[in-house]
């Protein structure tokens, strides 16, 4: 079998630069939360495939429902002829999701298409063209998706002009001394500088942001979004894209501040490693663009569907949301007591939703002075004693964990050992 740098240097000569890597091991197998690489070295998965993977890598009945659509059919394409795992995960996500019923959903593939398509809806509906979304969120690669993102380097660097209409609002991020009414206030500037709200079709907020560093919307802020929108006739899109299906101790992030979004893109966990996303929401809402104005050839893979119909039982049979919150707890308590120590001052905050959770190191506590560079420290360390672990963070100064919720008390313990041991290591460096 090649090495690890033999497949890098095949990797480097053949695939574009434009796709980065998080580390240079190549995957020989994976099982639940352990990775094997090409040289036999073990890997406890604390990144999930970024956020994939709460059902864990190759859940035995993922594996055993995409084996039986396997023997069935691949690929008729929905839109010539339909069948039926598409339209029983449709009525399932109807029923779980957070928006006010009745529901609708449309299957896509990937999580930037699921935010594009929310959009398309709510312009579809609200027959308004703009959008807002906040700064630091992510929302996909596509141009309308980088558009909406918040985060110029490295994902919007080069690739200008994006799609108009839409406007950015700061997140209420009260770490970096953003409370929630700087961002209503920030709202209601964009509203009288920018565009009138009778002109704004959607908000899309991710109830806790992914990539920029894991922090949680406070639940009141939400709730005054809902206000705002319902007075001016404007959609809420949740971005539940990675804070969904399971993640925050609940299948929606939202769920938690018991506001309700009109529509839900979700993507990543939702098909337990199979690529495949959806949009979920007010029926009439699903149902305001012409036929043939939405879809896509692969959109709902019945592989995928079958997936997603297993890992909804998986999660609700085997306690997957209390266990969110078991982990969460367990992480955040064992972070917190290496913060308390001198040693570890570093360590600015923890924060977590459920099994959402981070760890932001800064370079002293009294300027929160983000330390990307210790953070890159950190995650090369842990990769060479055994754990793949993400940073994340408009200043690439988080940690985030997001180990399989199916990973035992055993994995998680010698995954948050080893944490702890990169960064001592990290510090000495
Ligand atoms: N929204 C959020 C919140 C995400 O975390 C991501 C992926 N990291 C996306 C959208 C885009 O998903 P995809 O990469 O599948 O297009």
């Amino acid at each position: 079998m090649p090495t690890n740098q033999e497949l890098y240097a095949r990797r480097q000569a053949a695939v574009s630069r434009g796709v980065s890597n998080a580390t240079e091991i190549f995957v020989a197998r994976a099982e639940n939360a352990e990775i094997w690489d090409v040289e036999g070295k073990r890997y406890i998965d604390f990144a999930g495939g970024i956020g994939v993977l709460n059902t864990g890598h190759r859940h035995p009945r993922v594996m055993e429902a995409v084996r039986r659509q396997l023997d069935l059919f691949t690929h008729p394409c929905f839109q010539v002829s339909p069948y039926e795992v598409y339209v029983a995960l449709a009525e399932r996500l109807n029923q779980l999701a957070p928006s006010p019923a009745p529901n609708k959903t449309i299957l896509l593939t990937t999580g930037a298409e699921a935010i594009e398509n929310a959009i398309k809806i709510a312009r579809a509906a609200t027959k308004r063209p703009a959008v807002i979304a906040f700064g630091g969120s992510f929302h996909g690669r596509t141009l309308l998706t980088l558009a909406l993102t918040g985060k110029v380097a490295p994902y919007k660097q080069g690739f200008a002009p994006f799609p108009a209409e839409v406007f950015h609002v700061a997140f209420p991020n009260r770490f970096h001394g953003v409370e929630p009414e700087d961002s209503l206030t920030a709202l209601d500037n964009v509203f009288k500088a920018d565009v009138d709200p009778q002109r704004v079709a959607a908000i899309v907020i991710e109830p806790v942001q992914g990539e920029g560093g894991f922090y949680i919307a406070p639940f009141e802020f939400l709730a005054a979004l809902r206000k705002i929108c319902d007075e001016h006739g404007i959609l809420l899109i949740a971005d539940e894209i990675q804070s969904g299906f399971g993640r925050t101790g609940k299948f929606f992030a939202f769920q938690h501040s018991g506001v309700a979004p009109d529509l839900v893109a979700m993507a990543k966990s939702l098909a337990g490693g199979f690529p495949l996303s959806a949009v979920t929401g007010r029926a009439e809402l699903l149902d305001a663009a012409d036929p043939g104005g939405l879809g896509g050839t692969y959109a709902g893979n019945p592989l995928a569907c079958a997936a997603a119909l297993a890992v909804i039982e998986i999660i609700e049979e085997e306690g997957l949301l209390e266990r969110s919150v078991a982990i969460g707890e367990r992480i955040k308590r064992r972070m917190n007591e290496l913060a308390a120590t001198n040693r570890f001052s570093s360590i600015g905050e923890v924060r977590g939703l459920g099994g959402m959770v981070a760890i932001e190191l800064v370079q002293d506590r009294a300027s929160r002075r983000p330390a990307p560079a210790l953070v890159k420290r950190w995650t090369g360390q842990s990769l060479k004693n055994g754990l793949v672990l993400l940073s994340c963070g408009v200043h690439a100064n988080v940690v985030r964990i997001l180990v399989p919720l199916t990973a035992s008390d055993m994995i998680v313990s010698e995954g948050l050992s080893i944490l702890e041991h990169s960064l001592e290591e990290a510090l000495a460096a």
